[in-house]
């Protein structure tokens, strides 16, 4: 009889468990959609993890995004000792937020003021009661399967953890929260006019990923952005794009740049921080000197513009190049072409959706354009593919419903690696 050994993560899993909810500090680190026991890491190098026993993984979740330039590199390590010696916190103002909010702007010019927060949800928040304030109005649409962040009135039909959990609305939102979130289906603007009707007061804003990640990868339909832009030049609602995922990563200028559309407000996280925790929001200044302390729209933090996340933030943009976006191209059209006929081969049915270095495979045998496509997927299969990558040693998103990272520190032969062991986990994921 095989004795399965007791790994270091599995203990160190069912010690957190005593101590924190699911013994994890975010839903879907936990593997309650592939099922085993998480990892626990350890250290991470390049595009390469390690865990508690030792073992390597070729990582593809990059802590969900920030780490667009790979784990611990040299030059963003030397930045932020260099910083850490200065202090770590003030609570008052510092030139790096200026010199970041200068760098966002540049790169994002419909950020014309930036104010700096510690995470997407918080920016998400935020940008909300600005949109709110701006046009005296409470109703937002947001769309089925986009994730932004956890605040009351995002959590409906949200997408990310709560899509993997199956949750529609959280329990703890208020009614009263959930009945001013309207919601919308994705490269679905007749549904967006449809729902705006239901909002006797008007919309307040339409809040949207311009590239969807919470959902697995779902990108925006050709007009689709730009039918948002008119529907909201029309009634008067905001558009707001939150682009704490395609923020600096779908080009240098995040999704807005590449498909040519202008949001009033953005949210920013993830990239921004480099690995710290960051999230920004901003937008058209009139908007924005809504923002106490220029207006009443109250929003505070005490650790926002925290001296070691600028650092980590301006070290990140400052690194970003035509030459990193040409190889993060090159790197995920070799992905997904390999993945494609990896499961060709096998005789598996998917459907995988790429931008640049975002992707996902679905396990499903149709396009994938919403929610409703999305969740059509084999999740047992995703599972199961996710296990046999995982023991060749492949760190994919523990669930059907995130996308794929790919770094500058990942390299072709990664890919290949990656390739070769879908070529085995696509059968495995075939047997049930
Ligand atoms: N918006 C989007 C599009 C996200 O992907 C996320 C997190 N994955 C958030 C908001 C929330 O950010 P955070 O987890 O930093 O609160």
């Amino acid at each position: 009889m095989a004795v399965r050994k007791v790994t270091r993560s599995a203990k160190l899993f069912e010690r957190a468990q005593k101590v924190m909810p699911g013994g994890v500090s975010s839903p879907v680190r936990a593997f309650k959609a592939v099922g085993g026991e998480p990892r626990f890491m350890k250290s991470g190098k390049g595009a390469y993890i390690k865990d508690e026993d030792g073992r390597t993984y070729l990582d593809y979740v990059m802590s969900w995004g920030p780490l667009i330039h790979g784990h611990a590199p040299k030059g963003l390590l030397a930045a932020l000792g260099r910083a850490a010696k200065h202090g770590t916190s003030f609570g008052a103002p510092t030139r790096l937020e200026i010199e970041l909010a200068e760098a966002v702007r540049e790169l994002v010019p419909s950020m014309e003021l930036v104010r700096f927060t510690s995470s997407g949800t918080e920016a998400a928040m935020s940008v909300l009661r600005v949109a709110r304030a701006a046009t005296g109005r409470d109703a937002v649409i947001k769309f089925a399967g986009c994730y932004h962040g956890h605040a009351d009135g995002f959590l409906v039909d949200a997408g990310s953890g709560a899509a993997t959990l199956g949750v529609p609305t959280s329990p703890g939102v208020p009614k009263a929260a959930a009945a001013l979130t309207l919601t919308a289906r994705y490269n679905d603007l007749a549904s967006v006019e449809s729902v705006a009707e239901l909002a006797k007061d008007g919309v307040a804003a339409v809040l949207v990923e311009p590239i969807a990640g919470n959902m697995g990868l779902v990108p925006p339909e050709p007009g689709f952005l730009e039918g948002l832009r008119a529907l909201c030049d029309r009634s008067g609602a905001l558009l707001v794009f939150d682009e704490v995922i395609s923020g600096f990563r779908a080009s240098r200028g995040g999704a807005q740049h590449l498909l040519g559309v202008r949001p009033d407000l953005t949210c920013l996280g993830k990239i921004i921080g480099g690995g710290l925790p960051v999230g920004a929001y901003g937008g058209r200044e009139d908007l924005m000197r809504r923002v106490a302390p220029d207006g009443p729209v109250y929003q505070a933090g005490t650790l926002s513009g925290n001296p070691l996340a600028m650092t980590a933030g301006l070290w990140a943009l400052s690194q970003l190049s035509d030459k990193l976006y040409a190889k993060l191209e090159r790197l995920g059209g070799l992905l997904a072409e390999g993945l494609s006929d990896a499961a060709h081969r096998a005789g598996t049915d998917v459907s995988i959706n790429r931008v640049g270095s975002l992707l996902t495979v679905f396990f499903l045998d149709r396009p994938v354009m919403n929610y409703d496509d999305a969740k059509a997927s084999d999740t047992a299969a995703y599972g199961r593919f996710f296990q046999a990558m995982l023991a060749e040693g492949i760190y994919l998103p523990p669930s059907q419903f995130e996308a794929w990272f790919l770094s500058g520190a990942h390299a072709t032969r990664d890919v290949d690696d990656t390739i070769r062991a879908a070529r085995k986990a696509f059968e495995a994921a075939a047997t049930t």
